[in-house]
């Protein structure tokens, strides 16, 4: 029996495992794990193994360099069925279209100072969130050879961290997907996380940051508050800030308004609008 038969074989004996769902394990559903610009297609067949174990199963791929694979499925093994559900995306933005909520993971504690979390407690967190209202939640995986970009990791509302050995601290990436995927179920079964205070209005997701961010970006230039030979760290600085606050529908429709404003009220007499700033951004 080859290797690929031995994968087979192992898949279809766990696959016989018919125990009745657990209550709280339906909320997994609401999860999607986003792997991004995966090199090693047997990396993303082990991925939906890992997952499908745990009772996870949007599996979501940015640019995977071989797509589809069969290696890809001979690792899946008894998860072949996730691979093939996959979506695949030739954009982050696209993959998370619909997500109210985004973690990044990643296998270095990174200076760049967001908000990070562990994954236990990512877990915990995550769950929380999806008990309270609609709309998806994604964990971000990075490249085999480096990770998440500093841009991917923008798009994120924390860094998921999961602790290792300080002076060997990457995990194979489907292993960090296990991780994650198993951490979730745990706390999907232990249905022990806190009740979060209910919000009169929706969180926005993922695109309307992303157009909020592009109108931010404009009015800034069109008030001259932005400099367009150094926008970067600027932006990046006010996404954060935004990332954090996590506005909902209302608060959105108020930002953009004052957006709108401040664009008009700038066009119709640039004189009266706020001295160019000197920002060390
Ligand atoms: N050399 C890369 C690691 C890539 S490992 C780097 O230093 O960033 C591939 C992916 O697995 C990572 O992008 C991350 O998504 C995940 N991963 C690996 N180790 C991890 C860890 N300790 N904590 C969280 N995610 C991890």
């Amino acid at each position: 029996m080859g290797p690929e038969q031995a994968v087979t074989q192992e898949g279809a004996e766990s696959a016989k495992d018919t125990r009745s769902p657990e209550p709280g394990a339906g909320r997994l559903d609401r999860f999607r794990i986003v792997l991004i610009d995966t090199t090693h297609p047997g990396n993303i067949g082990s991925a939906a193994r890992a997952m499908k174990v745990m009772g996870l199963s949007r599996l979501h791929l940015v640019n995977p360099k071989t797509w589809p694979s069969a290696e890809a499925t001979a690792l899946a093994s008894g998860a072949a069925d996730l691979c093939h559900a996959a979506t695949v995306h030739t954009s982050l933005e696209s993959a998370l279209a619909g997500c109210r909520l985004v973690y990044g993971t990643s296998a270095r504690l990174r200076s760049l100072s967001m908000p990070q979390m562990d994954v236990r407690a990512a877990a915990a967190h995550g769950l929380a969130e999806v008990a309270e209202a609609e709309g998806d939640v994604a964990i971000l995986f990075g490249r085999e050879a480096h990770g998440l970009t500093n841009a991917e990791m923008q798009a994120c509302h924390y860094l998921v961290h999961i602790e290792t050995n300080p002076e060997f601290g990457s995990l194979n990436l489907a292993q960090a997907v296990q991780v994650v995927s198993y951490e979730l179920r745990m706390a999907a079964l232990g249905g022990g996380e806190a009740p979060r205070a209910a919000t009169d209005w929706e969180p926005v997701d993922a695109e309307q940051m992303e157009r909020f961010y592009a109108h931010l970006e404009q009015a800034l230039l069109d008030i001259r508050f932005l400099n367009p030979d150094h926008p970067k760290r600027l932006m990046m600085r006010l996404r954060r800030l935004f990332n954090r606050a996590r506005p909902d529908q209302n608060e959105m429709n108020i930002l953009r308004g004052i957006l709108v404003a401040a664009q008009r009220g700038w066009l119709d007499d640039p004189r009266s609008g706020p001295d160019p700033v000197e920002n060390d951004d």
